[in-house]
């Protein structure tokens, strides 16, 4: 069950992601105090292989505490370190636990003891108050470092270009931390590179210091020169009862090797996906926001491959089949720039 504590166990800066359970043993939400209040929410470790939360967080507060000798944040900063479990292991999740970015309130899953958990977070929040919320991740595939809101409100999306101007808007997968945390504060989801890249850690770090250092957010809109705004329309699986490979290997769906390089590209209808066996009858199953099977609108067979019917920019095609299993290929989205709140 959750763990709460009001000042950092000892050593725990010291601790790398591996060796959280060791020390936490469970799921912590830390208090620090700091010059202003309310709090900066700050969570890691939603997923137990992305670490460049807990890099980033305790760089910044190791940091710190060597150049003042204690941590003076500018600002109250709450901590929450999600998978210390599935860390231990190096892997997004546990076999038998369900995803930590599909549990928090507002989740279509099943209600589970991880449900139990992220409402008391919220809960806690909730009373104490909360300024803003960062969620931090790393992904698989090829993609800029990019920012998304699951509300297009002002300040939501001058949190979100404090990280980066590519900024996704999606309120598909549900029960993901910055949607519950939406109900709050203005919230975003950061997506910093690959597992281990330093520069996914400096870019996480530089956000986590801007968001303490800020003394408000602002309404005002955005000017449209300064973002790129996408917004997700789908989710693209592969059915489990489909076989894939990356070609030259075989299965009823070969994709491409290459497929990571579509990623934040605007795509030609036309462009194939996959390559499908002959007599396979295998699709792409797509979901889209109301969780709809949508496949056929993206996606038809034209001599033996899957391709687009429509323009669309994938984002997070991933080639790590552990992820395709557990989560998905990777999303579609559509420029969004003209629903921009309030921009002239
Ligand atoms: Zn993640």
């Amino acid at each position: 069950m959750l763990q709460e504590y009001d000042g950092l166990p000892e050593g725990l800066l010291e601790t790398n992601s591996r060796h959280l359970a060791d020390r936490l043993g469970a799921p912590s939400l830390i208090h620090l105090a700091g010059a202003r209040e309310p709090a900066l929410f700050v969570s890691v470790l939603m997923h137990g292989n992305e670490t460049v939360g807990w890099d980033a967080i305790r760089g910044l507060l190791l940091e710190r505490r060597a150049r003042f000798g204690d941590l003076r944040l500018p600002r109250a900063l709450s901590l929450f370190i999600g998978n210390v479990t599935a860390a231990a292991s190096g892997v997004r999740r546990l076999p038998g636990q369900p995803d930590y970015n599909r549990v928090w309130p507002g989740s279509q899953l099943a209600p589970t003891i991880e449900h139990r958990l992220m409402r008391r977070v919220v809960e806690i929040l909730s009373e104490r108050r909360v300024f803003a919320s960062l969620d931090l991740h790393n992904n698989t595939g090829l993609n800029p470092h990019y920012a998304c809101v699951n509300r297009l409100d002002n300040r939501f999306l001058h949190l979100a270009t404090l990280f980066s101007r590519t900024v996704v808007y999606f309120i598909r997968p549900a029960g993901v931390q910055s949607m519950a945390m939406a109900e709050l504060c203005p919230s975003v989801t950061v997506e910093c590179g690959k597992v281990g890249e330093q520069q996914g850690i400096e870019h996480a770090w530089r956000l986590i210091d801007a968001a303490l250092h800020l003394t408000d957010i602002p309404e005002h809109p955005l000017p449209a020169r300064d973002i790129d705004l996408f917004h997700t329309v789908a989710q693209v699986k592969i059915p489990e009862d489909v076989s894939f490979a990356f070609a030259p290997a075989d299965g009823d769906l070969v994709l491409d090797p290459e497929l990571e390089r579509m990623n934040f590209r605007e795509l030609a209808r036309g462009t194939a996906f996959a390559r499908v066996r002959t007599g396979s009858g295998a699709v792409l199953a797509v979901i889209d926001e109301l969780g709809l099977d949508v496949g056929s609108r993206y996606f038809g067979l034209e001599g033996g491959e899957l391709r687009l019917r429509q323009r669309v920019m994938p984002s997070m095609l991933t080639r790590d089949e552990t992820v395709i299993r557990q989560d998905c290929l990777g999303y579609l989205m559509e420029r969004y720039g003209e629903h921009l709140p309030g921009s002239a």
